[in-house]
């Protein structure tokens, strides 16, 4: 498989009540319950006009709105430090899901055996591939390079520092690209930057011979 340089995904701000995938909430009610307790997972779904969702998780596509109110009651209703916790927490979850659910086994495998610069661009290409599941109506554009490049324009699902997009990120990469990654989140739309850059540098070792089967 071939990545491009550069691809960028087709903006859909034009079309209304964008969706993304169900993940961003499964795993958030998830991280909540467990780190906070089912008291503060219902406060923070209850304060986001969405309880019903802790006892029937959604199993489809749902309104991008839906999350993002989430995330804002999440930083509503815990102190900064607690909502960060939870949002990265969430974020590892949901790149865990992704791991055993969305990327066959057989293609982890590979990427862990190939050199970071050759598995990095693969990565990037499949993330943007599927931004739609997380970007909504915003628009994903991603670059190869050392450090690799993740940009999200109108990123419907920004919170303070996108702690979120950046744990999903991160582990994926140190999962199938080298356990060194590293991002930055350079821009953000929430610190009034245009866009949320992020830059993922992946150099260091890859993975010992005892990952693989
Ligand atoms: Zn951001």
């Amino acid at each position: 498989m071939q990545a491009p340089e550069e691809a960028r995904t087709e903006s859909r701000a034009d079309r209304p009540g964008a969706c993304v995938g169900p993940n961003a909430v499964i795993q958030l009610a998830d991280a909540l319950r467990d780190m906070h307790g089912t008291g503060a997972a219902r406060q923070v779904f209850e304060c986001a006009g969405f309880a019903e969702l802790l006892d029937q998780p959604p199993t489809q596509m749902i309104n991008e709105r839906i999350p993002a109110a989430l995330f804002t009651a999440l930083w509503q209703n815990l102190p900064d430090e607690s909502a960060t916790r939870i949002a990265k927490a969430a974020g590892q979850r949901t790149a865990d899901y992704i791991l055993a659910n969305r990327i066959p086994r057989a293609v982890q495998i590979i990427l862990r055996r190939l050199p970071a610069p050759i598995a990095a661009p693969i990565l990037l290409a499949a993330i943007n591939k599927n931004a739609w599941t997380f970007v909504g109506s915003g628009t994903c554009r991603t670059s190869a390079g050392q450090p690799a490049v993740i940009e999200i324009s109108d990123n419907p699902l920004a919170m303070p520092d996108c702690v979120w997009h950046q744990a999903v990120f991160e582990r994926l990469f140190r999962e199938l690209v080298s356990p060194a990654t590293v991002v930055r989140h350079s821009m953000c739309c929430t610190r009034g930057d245009p866009l949320c850059h992020f830059e993922l540098s992946f150099s260091g070792p890859k993975h010992s011979n005892r990952d693989f089967p």
